[in-house]
Formats: C-alpha cells, sequence, structure tokens
C-alpha cells in the first residue's frame, strides 16, 4: 500500500469514529447540535482526504480538478444557504432533497465506475455498483416525489395508476432482468447498465406517487436508509472506505427509523415496500361520510378559566404549533401555569408534525424540561385525569376515526385526548389534517374550538390567564 493509501486509511477511520460519536452525541437533544458538529467535521474530513487522494495519485487531471472544486463550492454554499434559510416546519422537504441528491450522487459515481473501469468491471464491482445505480435510482425519483408531495407542488393525495400493481411487477422485473444481464453478459454492460438506471427511475415513480401524505414519514425514512445502502454500495464498488462507513451508518439510521415510524403509524413495513400503500380512502373520514353536529366556539378569556381552575393540563401540540412558530409562547403559558399549582405535560405523538420528533426538537428548543415531554403510551391513560386538553396545532394526531377502519389514519395511533374532561382545540379555521380528512374530535360534546393563529391565541389566553392570577 503506498503511503498516500495509508494516510487516506488513517483519515477515513478518524472521520468513520468521529461519525459514530456525532451519532452518538444526537440521543439527546442537549449533546444533538454538538453531535452534528463533529460528524460535519468528519464528513469534511473525508472529503477533503478523498480529493488530495485522487490529485496526489494523478487520477484526475487539471480539467477535472478544476470541475471538482467548482462542484465543491457550488455543494457546499446550496447546502449551507438551505439549511439556513429553509424553515423548521420546511425540513422534512429539506431532507427528501439531500435523498434526492444523495442517491442520485451515488447512482452516478456506481454508473461511472462501471463504465469506466480500465479493462472492464470485474465482478464485484458489477454487483456492487449494480445494487448502487438500483438503490440510487430509485431513491432519486422516489424522493424527488416525495419532495414535491411535501411541498404540495405534486398532489399528497395517493395517485394510484390503473392496474398499478401489474406496472409495479413490470418494472421490477425489467430492473432485475437488466440487472442480471449487467452482470453476466460484458458485451454490453453500458446498455444494461444504463437501462437498469432507467427502470430503477420508474420504479421510484411508481412506489411514492400512489402514496398518502400521511404516511409520508414512513416512506421519507425508508428513502433515507435507500441513499445510504446506495452510498455504501457505490463505496464498494470504488473501494472508499469513508463512503461505504458513511453510507452503512445512514443506511442502519435510516433502517432503525424506518421501523419505530412504521411501528408509530402502525403500518407494516412490507407493505410500504410494495407500493400502493396508506391510500385508505378519504371519504371515509371525509365529507362523504364525515361526523355528524357542529363545532362549538370558545374565546381566549374563557379558557383561561379553564386552564387557571383545572389541577391538570395536557398540552397536545402539532404542525400547526410549528407552523406558528408558538413553541415559546405555549412554554411559557405552562410555566405561568405550573406557577399557580396547575400540574402541566405536553403529550407527544411520535408523528406529530412533518418528521420523526419534530415536536421535542421545538419544545427543546423552547427550553421546555425534557421530563415534561411524555410519549404516547406513557400519556393516553394519563387523558383521563385531565381537566383540560389544549391542543394547539394538532389534527391527525387526535383523530378518533383512526380507531376505525377505512379512512386514511385508519390504524394509527392516536392521543386520546377525546377522553379528556374538556378539550380545547387551537386552530385558524376549519382547515383539515395533513390526512385531508375531518376529524370527529372537533365535534365532541367536551370540545370547544378558538380560532386563530396559534400564537396569538396563546398571547391572548396568556394576558387573561395573568389577570386572573394577579
Ligand atoms: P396536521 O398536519 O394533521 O394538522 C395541523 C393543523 O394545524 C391543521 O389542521 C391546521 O388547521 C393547523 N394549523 C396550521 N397552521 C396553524 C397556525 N398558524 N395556528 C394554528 N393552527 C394551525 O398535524 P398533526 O401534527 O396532527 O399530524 C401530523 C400529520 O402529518 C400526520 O398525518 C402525520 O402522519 C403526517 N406526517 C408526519 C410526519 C412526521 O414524521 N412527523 C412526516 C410527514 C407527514 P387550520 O388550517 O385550520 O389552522
Amino acid at each position: 500500500m503506498s503511503v498516500i493509501d495509508t494516510i487516506a486509511w488513517f483519515v477515513y477511520l478518524l472521520a468513520a469514529v468521529l461519525f459514530v460519536v456525532g451519532l452518538h452525541d444526537m440521543n439527546s437533544p442537549k449533546t444533538a447540535r454538538k453531535g452534528n458538529r463533529i460528524s460535519a467535521f468528519g464528513m469534511i474530513l473525508a472529503v477533503i482526504m478523498a480529493f488530495i487522494s485522487l490529485f496526489v495519485k494523478g487520477f484526475v487531471s487539471t480539467t477535472a480538478v478544476i470541475v471538482l472544486v467548482v462542484g465543491i463550492v457550488i455543494g457546499a454554499v446550496a447546502g449551507v444557504l438551505s439549511a439556513k434559510k429553509v424553515k423548521m416546519t420546511d425540513m422534512p422537504q429539506l431532507v427528501s432533497v439531500f435523498n434526492t441528491v444523495g442517491g442520485g450522487a451515488a447512482a452516478l459515481v456506481a454508473l461511472n465506475d462501471i463504465l469506466t473501469s480500465q479493462g472492464g468491471p470485474t465482478a464485484v464491482v458489477l454487483v456492487t455498483a449494480g445494487l448502487g445505480i438500483v438503490i440510487g435510482s430509485v431513491t432519486f425519483t422516489g424522493s424527488l416525489i416525495a419532495a414535491g408531495k411535501l411541498q404540495g407542488i405534486v398532489p399528497g393525495k395517493p395517485m394510484v395508476l390503473p392496474a398499478q400493481a401489474v406496472w409495479n411487477n413490470v418494472v421490477i422485473l425489467a430492473t432485475i432482468v437488466s440487472f442480471v444481464l449487467l452482470i453476466i453478459d460484458h458485451s454490453h454492460t453500458g446498455l444494461w447498465a444504463v437501462l437498469t438506471t432507467v427502470f430503477a427511475m420508474c420504479y421510484g415513480l411508481l412506489f411514492v406517487f400512489p402514496i398518502g401524505g400521511a404516511d409520508m414519514p414512513v416512506v421519507i425514512s425508508v428513502l433515507n436508509a435507500c441513499t445510504g445502502t446506495a452510498v455504501a454500495m457505490s463505496g464498494l464498488a470504488i473501494d472508499n472506505v469513508a463512503l461505504i462507513v458513511a453510507g452503512a451508518l445512514v443506511g442502519a439510521a435510516g433502517v432503525t427509523l424506518s421501523v419505530l415510524m412504521a411501528k408509530a403509524m402502525n403500518r407494516p413495513l412490507t407493505a410500504v415496500l410494495s407500493g400502493g400503500f396508506g391510500g385508505g380512502n378519504a371519504a371515509a373520514g371525509g365529507d362523504a361520510d364525515g361526523p355528524e353536529g357542529t363545532m362549538k366556539e370558545t374565546t381566549a378569556d374563557d379558557v383561561a378559566v379553564q386552564l387557571v381552575y383545572a389541577d391538570k393540563v395536557i398540552f397536545v401540540p402539532g404542525f400547526g404549533l410549528a407552523q406558528a412558530q408558538a413553541q415559546r409562547t405555549l412554554a411559557d403559558l405552562g410555566e405561568l401555569l405550573k406557577g399557580h399549582g396547575v400540574q402541566v405535560s405536553y403529550a407527544i405523538h411520535p408523528v406529530a408534525g412533518r418528521m420523526p420528533g419534530h415536536m421535542n426538537v421545538l419544545l427543546a428548543e423552547a427550553n421546555v424540561p425534557y421530563e415534561e415531554l411524555i410519549d404516547l403510551d406513557d400519556i393516553n391513560p394519563q387523558f383521563s385525569s385531565a381537566n383540560v386538553a389544549l391542543v394547539v396545532g394538532a389534527n391527525d394526531v387526535t383523530n378518533p376515526a383512526a380507531r376505525r377502519p377505512g379512512t386514511p389514519v385508519s390504524g394509527m395511533p392516536i392521543l386520546d385526548v377525546d377522553h379528556a374532561q374538556n378539550v380545547v382545540v387551537i386552530k385558524r379555521g376549519r382547515g383539515k389534517g395533513y390526512a385531508g380528512i375531518e376529524n370527529e374530535l372537533y365535534f365532541e360534546d367536551n370540545t370547544q374550538m378558538l380560532f386563530g393563529d396559534a400564537k396569538v391565541e396563546l398571547q391572548d389566553i396568556i394576558a387573561a390567564v395573568k389577570e386572573l392570577i394577579d
């Protein structure tokens, strides 16, 4: 092994250790920022080392160096700007776009390795690079559509083709056949590599188009796992340890998250992977067969009275809290009530918001003590003893329709908010939740609606509570 290879191995090993330490620090909101910085530093080291290694070995021409430097600068500027500018509520779209770029890059690296291998690629390269192409291409188109659905550019509703299952099977078969021919037919390697890419990209589209909005968390996690796996495969093909380790870590983290998210949504992962999943019937929980009765409106003053005279209050945050950036205002209300002797806790649904852990991150940012954030399984038995459940911009994760079959949220574990003695829901109007269906909770006898922006209404409640306490 040459000196530069030995140095590269050590640097990649160091980068791998930094990735693992960084990931470990991400276990807790207190150390997560540090973990992020440590992992980013590891990635910068690996990128610089890969660049130096290529340069010293003379594998790249001067033109290629210029192209690489320009690419690194454009990528870095785009990454920093988008991470700084994108709002917390739009993070899932950003993650999906990053998955698109990651999957696409892994597929391109693998494709390039096959097409430019001196003396033809070996069997190992063909298998690993071929897998990199398949998984990376599925991730590329699948993540692009997922990002479009989350951004509202592509309709969030399930979009199913006539005879969708047949199309799925035909495209899967075509991908497998071209992948196998890529490995065994050495006279047309380029053709089979390109066809494998095209068929796998088609499957990415068929995979994500039929999936409904409420099932997106699981899909994004699965695509994230795919990005990692594609990167690891490409790393194996080009023999780059840093890519293998980084890809394997992302892949493993993505799989773990997918399993946890699937459990949180009560959806079998196998159903996600076969596509056409999570459609449900919006009408079953929506307009055609929606809840009966009327919504009862209330005022901030009235809500303040209920809260001040309560012994136990449970806050139920959802996507609307993030949208209104009202996390600090909610935390202030919590502090005020606690100071008045009211027991306050926060019910955390694992998929409330638009990404895994969204509510934990928001409330940690507002310095809500971690022990006050109570998970679904632990908080649900507590609702019946709560005098008030204050729902702030949460919709689908509180919808009792999930308890019966046939709706897009059927089977999803929900927060048993309707078991509380009194329920107050803050939302701007009669808009539906992410799954596109009406919420039966809003029509229950013990539910009152406080219509308005979450931040504004919480500020009004705080003012009224202060007047009552003084
Ligand atoms: P929902 O998206 O179901 O509902 C949010 C509610 O907030 C809306 O009904 C909206 O009503 C209200 N709202 C929006 N803006 C404001 C505002 N400024 N002030 C007050 N209210 C506001 O949120 P949930 O958190 O209950 O459910 C999350 C959904 O998203 C689930 O279906 C989940 O599966 C899905 N999902 C979750 C992901 C995750 O990983 N966590 C990822 C992708 C999807 P109105 O317009 O009337 O104000």
